[in-house]
């Protein structure tokens, strides 16, 4: 007898898969040669018990359960690093991508479900348009009056048709306010055009990690739409 009975594949339930496959054709998790070089140069190889490699072992043969609770898809950085070294071009950032999206939103991490779902409505850190503007205009008066050589240092807020729209990361007008003094003096150093919005002025994006692209795509065209509203020319995403 041998030691070991081979696994029919085609004998499997694979649902996740084929629901994977559905909505990215160019998967291909079956091309897998299960050669590793995903897992070499992974920065989430090991995390959770998992790698790259690891992972489409678990889609091909069926496990859906385990590929749907473990916490290693939240640990993958979406880099493609795998994607560029896989002699398949089987891309399992995206894959990742789909699978996150087929998480319940009450069984996602929900520090992140939540700075999402903040950013549906304004900005990531749930901190009023009005705070955002109060905080850019009282950190923009104390380097001015402490520093006498910044005293025309400027920090426009919706100046039409600026030629640059600069987006902000929410987390540092809501802890952090002087940190955003340095990219303000390099700018005007150098003589740039330059406004903040009053309104979907968060550049982080969380729901691009959730795996919903119409939560990211709204957030997205909400920004978009700012932009052309105020007429600017360019839009300078910091993050
Ligand atoms: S995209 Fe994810 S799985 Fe691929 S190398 Fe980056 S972290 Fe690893
Ligand atoms: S590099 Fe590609 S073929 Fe090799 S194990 Fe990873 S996904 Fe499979």
């Amino acid at each position: 007898m041998a030691p070991y009975e081979p696994i029919d594949l085609s004998s499997l339930k694979t649902r996740v898969k084929e629901q994977i496959q559905a909505a990215f054709p160019d998967a291909h998790i079956d091309y897998c040669l299960t050669c590793g070089l995903c897992a070499s140069g992974c920065p989430a190889t090991g995390l959770e018990g998992l790698d790259p490699r690891k992972f489409l072992r678990l889609l091909v043969l069926g496990q859906d359960e385990e590929v749907l609770s473990t916490n290693w898809i939240y640990s993958c950085t979406m880099c493609q690093r795998c994607k560029h070294a896989c002699p398949m071009g089987i891309d399992v950032g995206r894959i990742v991508y789909e699978i996150r999206g087929m998480r319940p939103k009450e069984q996602r991490p929900p520090n992140l479900q939540r700075s999402c779902d903040l950013q549906k409505k304004s900005n990531s850190t749930g901190i009023p348009n009005e705070d955002f503007v109060w905080v850019v205009g009282d950190v923009l008066a104390e380097v001015r009056k402490n520093e006498p050589e910044w005293s025309d240092l400027e920090a426009p807020i919706d100046k039409k048709g600026a030629m640059f729209y600069l987006n902000q990361n929410a987390k540092e007008p809501t802890v952090e306010p002087e940190e955003m003094v340095p990219l303000w003096k390099i700018l005007h150093r150098v003589g740039i055009d330059w406004t903040y919005s009053s309104k979907w002025w968060d550049g982080a994006n969380y729901c691009l990690f959730t795996g919903d692209p119409d939560d990211w795509e709204y957030t997205v065209r909400m920004q978009a739409e700012t932009v052309d509203a105020l007429g600017c020319k360019y839009y300078i995403n910091t993050e």
